[in-house]
This record gives C-alpha cells, sequence and structure tokens, in this order.
C-alpha cells in the first residue's frame, strides 16, 4: 500500500546492488525434513523450502519458536540430512558433504567457547584442526581480533570475558575461516537486552566490512528487521514472505505476517465490505471505514476476493486533535480508553469499541503521540489513516499486497 517500497523491483528480488548482479551463494532447493518421533509419528519440520541466498546476502530467518529455523541452518550445516531437496554453496551440491567440507562455518546461541584455552586458542582453533601452517594461524588471528576489537584479550581464559566479549571471541572462531556462508543461530538471544542491541549494530558493522554471505536465524522481529538485507518469515516449516523489511512491513503477505511483524501487533477486525459508490465500504465491531475508490478498484481486480478480516497497525491511528486537516467521517473511530500507557515518545492506548460493553476480547492497540490528551475511562475520537488499512481473504492472504 505504501510508496516506499521499490516497485519496479521482482517480488523477492534482493534490493541491494551487490546482491542483484551477483552470483547465488547459497541455494537450498525443495528441502524438506522430517523428524520420526518415538511413537511413530512424522514432524515435518521443514516443508518444501525454496530459497536463493545471493552473495554478500544478509538474510535473516525469523518465525515463532518451533518452526523449523535451527533445521534450516543444520541442513545447510550438514548437521541434518534432508529428507528432500538438494543446498548447493557456490553452484555445487553439498549432498555428499561432511559439515567440515562444507565452506559455512556456524555460530550457535549456545557458543561453547574451549574454556582450558586461551581467547588467541580458541580463535586458532578451527584452523590448527586443518593444519593450516602457524604464521597464517599467527596472521590471521591478529586480523581477526583487529576486525573484532578484541586484541587486548588474546591471552585471556573464557571465565575471565564478559557475555559480550565471549560473543565476540565465538565470531571470531568463525570468521577466521573465511567461509563462503556465515550461518548464525540466535546468537545474541543469551545477552542481556542491552548488550543485544549494541551487537546487533557491531554485526551490522561487520557484515559490511567483512561483507559475507550470512544466514542468520532469529524469533526476534526487530534483531531481523534491523539487520536483513532480505527477511524470511517462516511458520511451520514453511516460508511465509521472503522481501526487504519495508516490504514485508508494509504489504505483509498474509495474515500471519501481518500479525507476526509489528510492535505492539497489528490489530484484527472481523469485517463486512461493501462496494459503494465512494469506495469501499469496511464494517466492523469497532469501526465503519470507507476505503478509496483505488483500493475498491484492487479489490474489484481480485475476482472473488473475499475479505473476511481487516487489520490496522497502532500506529494507523491518530487522535483527532492532533490531525491537521479536517476529517471526514469516513476515517472516524470513536472508542473507550481502558489503559493509557507513557512509552516516553508516544502513548500506546487500549482501545474499547463503544458498542462493546464490558468485552474485553474486543479490545484493540493504538499508538498515539504523546501530546494526546486522552483519560483512561473516557471516549476518544481517533482518524485511521485509510492507506495503512490491510484486507485478508478467508485463507488469510492479503488482498492488497
Ligand atoms: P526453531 O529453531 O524455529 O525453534 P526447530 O528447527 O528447532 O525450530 O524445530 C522445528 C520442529 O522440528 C519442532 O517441532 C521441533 O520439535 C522438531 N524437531 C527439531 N529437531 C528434532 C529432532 N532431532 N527430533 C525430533 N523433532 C525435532
Ligand atoms: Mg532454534
Amino acid at each position: 500500500m505504501s510508496d516506499t517500497a521499490d516497485r519496479s523491483r521482482e517480488e523477492g528480488e534482493p534490493r541491494n546492488e551487490q546482491g542483484r548482479d551477483s552470483k547465488v551463494s547459497l541455494a537450498i532447493e525443495g528441502v524438506t525434513k522430517e523428524f520420526t518421533e518415538d511413537d511413530g509419528s512424522t514432524v515435518v519440520a521443514v516443508d518444501d523450502m525454496t530459497l536463493d541466498v545471493y552473495d554478500s546476502e544478509f538474510i535473516v530467518f525469523v518465525g515463532p519458536s518451533g518452526c523449523g529455523k535451527t533445521t534450516t541452518l543444520r541442513t545447510v550445516a550438514g548437521l541434518e540430512r534432508p529428507t528432500r531437496g538438494e543446498i548447493r554453496i557456490d553452484g555445487d551440491s553439498v549432498a555428499g558433504r561432511e559439515p567440515r567440507e562444507r565452506d559455512v562455518a556456524m555460530v550457535f546461541q549456545n557458543y561453547a567457547l574451549y574454556p582450558h584455552k586461551t581467547v588467541r586458542e580458541n580463535i586458532a582453533f578451527p584452523l590448527v584442526i586443518r593444519k593450516f601452517p602457524d604464521d597464517v594461524v599467527e596472521e590471521r588471528v591478529a586480523e581477526t581480533v583487529e576486525l573484532l576489537g578484541i586484541g587486548e584479550l588474546l591471552d585471556r581464559y573464557p571465565s575471565d570475558l564478559s557475555g559480550g566479549q565471549q560473543q565476540r571471541v565465538a565470531l571470531g572462531r568463525a570468521i577466521i575461516r573465511d567461509p563462503e556462508v556465515f550461518l548464525f543461530d540466535e546468537p545474541l538471544s543469551n545477552l542481556d537486552a542491552k548488550l543485544r542491541i549494541e551487537m546487533r549494530t557491531e554485526l551490522n558493522k561487520l557484515h559490511d566490512r567483512v561483507g559475507k554471505t550470512s544466514v542468520y536465524v532469529t524469533h526476534d522481529q526487530a534483531e531481523a528487521m534491523t539487520l536483513a538485507d532480505r527477511v524470511v518469515v517462516m511458520n511451520d516449516g514453511r516460508i511465509q514472505q521472503v522481501d526487504v523489511p519495508e516490504v514485508v512491513y508494509e504489504r505483509p503477505a498474509n495474515r500471519f505476517v501481518a500479525g507476526f511483524i509489528g510492535e505492539p501487533p497489528m490489530n484484527f477486525f472481523d469485517a463486512e465490505i461493501d462496494h459503494a459508490e465512494d469506495g469501499l465500504r469496511v464494517r466492523t465491531d469497532a469501526f465503519e471505514l470507507v476505503l478509496s475508490p483505488s483500493v475498491a478498484e484492487t479489490v474489484a481486480e481480485r475476482d472473488g476476493a473475499d475479505i473476511v478480516e481487516v487489520g490496522v497497525r497502532p500506529e494507523a491511528f491518530e487522535a483527532v486533535a492532533h490531525v491537521d486537516t479536517a476529517v471526514d467521517e469516513s476515517r472516524l473511530v470513536e472508542a473507550h480508553v481502558t489503559v493509557i500507557e507513557p512509552m516516553g515518545s508516544h502513548h500506546d492506548l487500549t482501545l474499547r469499541p463503544v458498542g462493546a460493553g464490558d468485552d474485553e476480547s474486543a479490545e484493540y492497540t493504538a499508538r498515539v503521540s504523546k501530546d494526546t490528551d486522552a483519560v483512561e475511562g473516557e471516549r476518544i475520537r481517533l482518524a485511521v489513516d485509510t492507506e495503512e488499512v490491510h484486507l485478508f481473504d478467508a485463507t488469510g492472504e492479503n488482498v492488497l499486497a
């Protein structure tokens, strides 16, 4: 719905110059991974996944716990064998290759440094077991610690390091091998919130400097949105959408993506739709909106699109007193304010539709200016940005995406 996305771009193509013209570094081709449980039942952890990752791209898989992120990475690394499908690294099938023969390095959540080795020895280890000559090892260790800014830690032991320093050493152990592809499995999730954000920035800078193809897995959408060239949203073993962060946010492919990306989450309302003279009339228990004729046209083009639900992000509401121009009735909403949460830069309001009585389940969230003089227990008038409204059909697909 937004005009910030580059519409000339093929859907799912990388936006960065480096990606667009460059080779496919990692190809996941129709990969399915099934596990057999003790009782003989089958779990499909990864379900027919196909994805090309371009050279030097930073791809982030995001999805809820259990959706198959780790299994995907382990399959690429060679720690799991796919039930069906194929993995190619730099063009070649890696089916017959052991993990250490694949040109990948993996950084885990539990990065488990060797406690009785120094930082220097920990970082050097991947080269030492591959029998690199001493002078090469020394040179590469020096380059690696310089890159990570941990030169002064070389002779320390892991127990003398902070969590952030340990994580840098674990990164160093991956970087030193100079692999074709980096695989990261929630590498920051053991760190506290502040450090996690610091390390996120570090990883961004590091990727800018090293420029290596990276596949990063997280359940944290903020991490995904800030790190990714392209985001892969997963649920239930399946890819839901692959695109640049802006598009995943502004034009979520389906209800799952719409509800998963964005904080506070998008509000969903059961909706009835009428095609009217002035546009598309959307009726819910919370409000009635008229969407622009262009939206009506898009919906009409989607022959038989059976819209059952409307989605509005909290930030698509604005308190009427703070809207400059006169607001026409077609986008006005009235509600009771049940909770005001001042967030510093803005307020999050919990709202209950006027007709909802004491039905808590009808409540929804609006994110409004901190200057809004909302009062708990009183009514408030809001305007909806009707360009930011999402419509979902019975299958959950976003009709406007
Ligand atoms: P995520 O990393 O997204 O949390 P996983 O890839 O770890 O998800 O798991 C995906 C699904 O596969 C889950 O249902 C999980 O229980 C199942 N699973 C993962 N590994 C195994 C295994 N070794 N044996 C049986 N089931 C597994
Ligand atoms: Mg996992």
